[in-house]
Order: structure tokens, then sequence, then C-alpha cells
């Protein structure tokens, strides 16, 4: 038996937000990140939404980047003395994530972190609360998807969770908060979502339903993404769209590869993070390369959905390429050396780092299986710009 999940309602478009003022309800919590959502005066409007449609709302504030177990305990600690029956998360992916592990831990508040490890395994939530996401970014799509990423930094670990149970019940898709992303942050967040759709494509676990979302999601990127990135908002409006189909693709038919090397690649080395966008755009064609061994039909599809003509071996070079030429467009580099990345240390470092990327929940999908010895060349193809040809 197959399941395909999304949250019962989308709402999109400029000013979408006011849905806030129709929700039902007695009292709302409000997860944030930073602060840029107050500063741009998202958090004054959705207040005063909240307000109109009699909800009391209070704000649990400042979850960092890469959430932490103790935030996401500190956040279910402060809904189960508010009782909210609406939880409502506006920000980027670390907030949105925060809050759907909160959720848990309010409704069950003798759950363990380490129970929620095994995917697919939660307890039955929407006994107290429904939850309600509105993104900043246009990238990881949490809105409307089934996973979570929280840092247990104690143990050096991010564990990325995985149920149905929290994908929200409402996303808000409201492109005037994706006006406020920086030109980097928009070119990275755009590439993870082209990203989500290929691997959401290509994986084991694609299906008729997931399909038509995929597709759709990687003909809006290239479209939309280059002049999006040069500041124009109405291909910032779509690529807002776009990321969210590739999050309803993925949700039901995972990733690849591409994000177990990002996973594992993203906080490795001593000369900075790898930002997780910038990761996997790095290595998307070297994967598809790696990958057309067995799945050369299924990239032709996508090179054939976006225009490329040739034979099935064509077209997943064409396709390649044009990736490749989407990435200087967008100023990111074309290998890990180019990125700097220290020589030495990526070669002391790789054997370890294929070995974990091996190990990564987005393993099992990919459709073509790896050894920890082919990872490790893989990544050193990235590394060096080397074609793959194994
Ligand atoms: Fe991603």
């Amino acid at each position: 038996m197959n399941r395909f999940t999304l949250p019962r309602d989308i709402y999109y478009g400029k000013g979408s937000m006011e849905v806030l003022k129709t929700l039902t309800g007695k009292r709302a919590i409000l997860v944030l990140g930073g602060g840029s959502m107050k500063r741009f005066g998202f958090v004054d409007k959705a207040v005063s939404y909240l307000k109109e449609a009699g909800i009391e709302t209070q704000l649990f504030e400042n979850v960092e980047p890469d959430p932490s177990v103790e935030t996401v305990m500190a956040g279910a600690k402060a809904m189960r003395e508010f009782e909210p029956d609406w939880i409502i998360s506006m920000g980027g992916g670390s907030p949105i994530d925060a809050a759907k592990a909160m959720w848990v831990f309010y409704e069950y508040p003798d759950a363990k972190f380490e129970d929620l490890i095994t995917p697919f395994s939660f307890p039955t939530l929407r006994t107290k609360a429904k939850f309600l996401a509105i993104p900043s970014t246009s990238g990881t799509a949490t809105e409307v998807t089934a996973f979570s990423v929280i840092t247990d930094y104690a143990k050096g670990i991010k564990y990325p969770l995985a149920d149905f149970n929290i994908t929200p019940d409402v996303a808000v898709v409201d492109p005037e908060l994706a006006e406020t992303m920086p030109k980097t942050l928009t070119a990275h967040t755009g590439m993870d979502a082209l990203t989500h759709a290929i691997e959401a494509y290509v994986s084991t676990m694609n299906s008729p339903f997931t399909d038509p979302l995929a597709l759709k999601a990687i003909h809006m990127v290239f479209d939309y993404l280059p002049d999006s990135y040069e500041g124009d908002m109405n291909c910032r409006e779509q690529m807002h769209y776009a990321q969210c189909l590739a999050g309803m693709a993925f949700s039901n038919a995972l990733l690849g590869i591409v994000h177990s090397m990002a996973h594992k690649t993203g906080a490795a080395f001593s000369t900075g993070h790898i930002p997780h966008g910038c990761a996997n755009a790095i290595y998307l064609p070297y994967v598809i390369k790696f990958n057309a061994k067995v799945a050369e039909g299924r990239y032709a599809d996508i090179a054939r959905s976006i225009g490329i003509e040739g034979t099935d071996s064509q077209c997943v070079d064409a396709l390649c390429k044009k990736i490749d030429e989407y990435n200087v467009k967008l100023n990111i580099p074309k290998t890990l050396k180019d990125f700097g990345i220290n020589e030495e240390e990526f070669l002391q470092k790789v054997d370890s780092i294929a070995e974990l990327a091996v190990g990564d929940a987005c393993t099992g999908s990919n459709p073509r299986p790896i050894t920890p010895a082919e990872m490790a060349e893989l990544l050193k193809c990235c590394y060096y710009g080397t074609p793959v040809n194994f």
C-alpha cells in the first residue's frame, strides 16, 4: 500500500496571509526565527489578522538556524503552558522544522526524542492543535512536507525526522514574504528546489502522483530562477510556487544521493559551511551522470519536458550542460575545489564522508545503489571537476 499526503489546504498568491483572519480557534503560538519577519512587518500583520479572528497569539521567537533539540523542547514547554489550538510558523526552513517537532512534544510530553528517529513511527497528532506554515524562502518547501531536520549538538548529529503526521494542515504560500530573500539565498534555495524535483522524479519511490508535480516544478525553475535571482519579483513569485510543487513531489517520492552528499559535506570542512542548496547545485550534474547508468530514460524525460531533443544519452548530456550554465548564471562554483575546500583536508576526510553519505536516509531511494568506494570516487569528481565514467 502506498500513500500520498499533502496539506489539507494551500493558500497562495500575494496577500494570502489574510487567510489567518478566517481561522477558528482560541489561541495560536507563532514560532519564528531570528527577527527578519518582525523587521519586515509580517509578524505584526499575522498577529492583527489573528486578532480579527478572535484568536489570542503568543510568540515563540529566535529559533536558530539548524534548530537544536533544546529549542524544540523549550518550544514544546511554552506550548504546554499556553495550550494553543493552532501552531503557526513563519520564516525559513528552520523555525518551521522546529515547530513541527515542538508539536509532537506538545501533544506527547512523555515522548523521547530518540523515539522519533525511526521514520514513519510518530504518534497520531492533531489531538491538541493544528499546524499552519508560512514560508519566507523558496526552497525547502517544509510547509508541505513530512520532514523536519533537528540537530543534536551534544552528539553532533543532524536528525532528519520523517512522518506524514507532521505534514502541515495548512500552507500559506504568499510571495510577498519571499521578496525579502537576499540574492545568494535566492540562488541557493532555487537550486535546492530544482534538486528536490529532479531527485523525486528519478527516485525509486516515484509515482504517477508525484511525476507531474516534479516535472512542472523543474520547468518553472528553469523558466524563472535566473530572473528571480536578478530581482524580478514576478519571477520570484513563480519560484515560490515552483519550490512548493517540488516539495509536494519529494515529500511523497523522497530524494536521492545529491542530498546524501550535501547533508554529509555541509559542515564537514574547517574552511566553512557549504550552504545546502549550493552543495546540491554543485553535486547535481555529477550525480546525474552516475545515476544515468540505470535511469537514463527518466533524466531524458526531464530534458524533453524542457524542450531538449535527441537520443536519451544526448538528452542527459544536454540536461547536465544546462544545469552547469545555470550554476554559472547564479554564481555557484562548479567544483568543491572552486568553492574553496582545502585539498589536503578533503582527501583526508573523503573516505569517512563517503561512508556517512552512503548511510544517509536519502540514499535508500536513489535510483542506482552506491558503495562507499564509488561514493568516494564520485566526491572526488565533484572536487576536481573530472568526468564521472563509472
Ligand atoms: Fe534540500
